[in-house]
């Protein structure tokens, strides 16, 4: 009879960071340490303007039965860009913007992120917010191929933050809603002060930034960018 075989965890885990590595090797074409760190590499990213949606408003804009469709996936693992995009009406029903990104999955309560720029061309005059957090907010009309969406309030500028993971926040010494400064090396060097920390289980370490901000900083073009304990 042979004896059950004693699973060495480590000796898994190797291999299966060894797989992990190959494949990001043979994807990427660069190979070492850049993978080895890939999860905990600090990415910059732009937000440009976009929306949230409940499925209820889902389906009213493009129609019945209808859900968002995954056209790109974004940084973060579960979250795409869809196909679908919505108008953007403001309150003086002449100016709007034409052609809004839907990101998915859908919410609890729809959601409009916006750049001061843009509120400013739709009129609104926008608080800025961390996610969710829409009380009191002003709203818009939202229209869609199948219909329209008056929402009552949830009209934004994200607060600007950095998602990461519980281990990133010991190694950073910080926690879940915390604040901290990104340096950003450019044309344009800035200092964002204030971030705020979004720590969870599972997310990618990634700065959101909308484009004013991603923009005055030439973001495009950095050269360095650092995270710093305020
Ligand atoms: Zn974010």
């Amino acid at each position: 009879m042979i004896a059950p075989a004693t699973i060495d965890r480590r000796a898994i885990e190797q291999v299966v960071r060894q797989v992990v590595l190959a494949q990001l090797n043979a994807a990427g074409g660069s190979s070492g340490a850049a993978e080895r760190d890939a999860a905990s590499k600090l990415v910059v990213s732009i937000s440009a303007r976009h929306c949230h949606l409940t499925d209820e408003h889902v389906e009213i804009l493009f129609g019945k039965g209808r859900t968002l469709t995954p056209a790109k996936d974004l940084y973060q693992d579960g979250f795409y860009a869809a196909e679908e995009t919505v108008m953007i009406v403001g309150p003086n029903k002449r100016r709007m913007l034409p052609s809004v990104r839907v990101l998915g999955p859908t919410r609890p309560a729809s959601q409009v992120e916006l750049a001061f720029t843009d509120s400013i061309s739709l009129g609104i005059d926008i608080p800025v917010r961390p996610s969710g957090k829409i009380d009191g907010t002003p709203g818009c009309v939202l229209v869609g191929p199948a219909g329209v969406v008056e929402l009552k309030q949830g009209v934004i500028r994200a607060e600007r933050h950095v998602h990461m993971n519980f281990d990133h926040a010991r190694q950073f010494g910080v926690q879940n809603g915390d604040r901290m400064s990104l340096l950003i090396e450019s044309s344009c060097s800035v200092v964002l002060k204030d971030l705020l920390v979004r720590a969870d289980a599972t997310s990618k370490l990634e700065v959101h930034l909308d484009t004013d901000e991603g923009n005055a900083a030439d973001v495009d073009h950095a050269t360095r960018f650092e995270l710093l304990k305020q």
